[in-house]
């Protein structure tokens, strides 16, 4: 397969595209970010890797890091999560509080908001330092230790995230926060400001498509059970509202964040990462959909 000619046909194609996506601006720090920003990098799971555009350079991940946080909080209470998140679609917005009132508190799945606070949560619950812990396991997952936290992002969004201060607390109402609501907000807030490039993704990802290993090392770092569990996940509930969307176009495991990047994994194929910052109105990369649409005809490489 040439990957690198097919990523060169869809920088071509994405060039002539017309996008209406609008750069997310309830962040104050992410409007900030230029709307023409494009970058795609692949990791192929045996033949080296591949790119386009500003694929080296970092952006903030915003919810791409609930698949991080997901990661390690099954690692350190298994199947016990599952009483304290479901793990349905949820059909609705990634902030959404509607839901939580008929479900006593507990969120549809991990990756919309609610559930993202729940799993920060436990970690806060079980780690002893949760934002250097996270931190050595992302940059364990991308063999870089230069990966951080950008504090400006994790400030501006403090002081506008008004939706994940009521999400957490109306959760605490039906006891499923454990911690204090700050200490919980301040750590979500780390997560969602990593800054990383579509190269660090796409590598930090090959986890999830070389089933729970380090490609590099061969490394166990998830067990194949809950590998399998997560990219389940991501398929089903990656996307919130658009998750159906995303299956039927592009096919593949996936997450986004409204940094403008979405990464997705063809188990035992690639990995790979897309970034533009212009969102649709679900929150989601116009583009960067676009791409892996493409991707995933170009090459016949879908899960499909
Ligand atoms: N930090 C963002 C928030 O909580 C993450 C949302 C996203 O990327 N979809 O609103």
């Amino acid at each position: 397969m040439d990957y690198q000619s097919i990523l060169n046909t869809i920088e071509q194609k994405l060039d002539k595209r017309n996008c209406k996506g609008k750069v997310a601006a309830y962040i104050p720090e992410l409007a900030k970010v230029p709307a023409d920003k494009l970058g795609m990098h692949l990791y192929c799971i045996n033949s080296g890797h591949y790119s386009f555009g500003d694929s080296n350079e970092k952006f903030s991940i915003q919810s791409i890091s609930k698949v991080f946080t997901l990661a390690l909080a099954i690692r350190f209470v298994g199947d016990k999560l599952w009483d304290r998140v479901d793990v349905e679609p949820s059909g609705d917005p990634f902030n959404s509080l509607t839901q939580l009132e008929y479900e006593n508190g507990i969120p549809r799945n991990p990756f919309i908001n609610a559930g993202a606070l729940v799993v920060a949560d436990v970690l806060v619950t079980h780690l002893e330092n949760p934002k250097k812990e996270l931190l050595d396991f992302v940059r364990q997952l991308c063999e870089d230790d230069t990966i951080d936290y950008d504090e400006r992002i994790a400030k501006s969004e403090a002081a506008s995230g008004y939706r994940n201060v009521a999400l957490m607390n109306y959760m605490k109402s039906f006891e499923n926060i454990n911690n204090d609501v700050d200490e919980v907000l301040d750590f979500y807030y780390h997560q969602c400001s990593l800054a990383m490039s579509c190269k660090e993704l796409a590598k930090a990802f090959m986890v999830f498509a070389n089933a729970g290993k380090q490609l590099s090392t061969g490394k166990r770092i998830l067990g194949k059970q809950k590998v399998k569990r997560m990219n389940a996940l991501m398929q089903t509930c990656g996307f919130y509202d658009e998750a159906g969307e995303f299956s039927f176009k592009v096919g593949l495991p996936g997450k986004s964040g409204v940094g403008g990047g979405i990464v997705a994994v063809h188990p035992q194929q690639y990995s790979v990462a897309v970034w533009s910052p212009m969102l649709n109105e679900k929150g989601n990369s116009e583009l960067g959909m676009d791409a892996l649409e493409e991707l995933t005809t170009l090459t016949g490489l879908s899960i499909f």
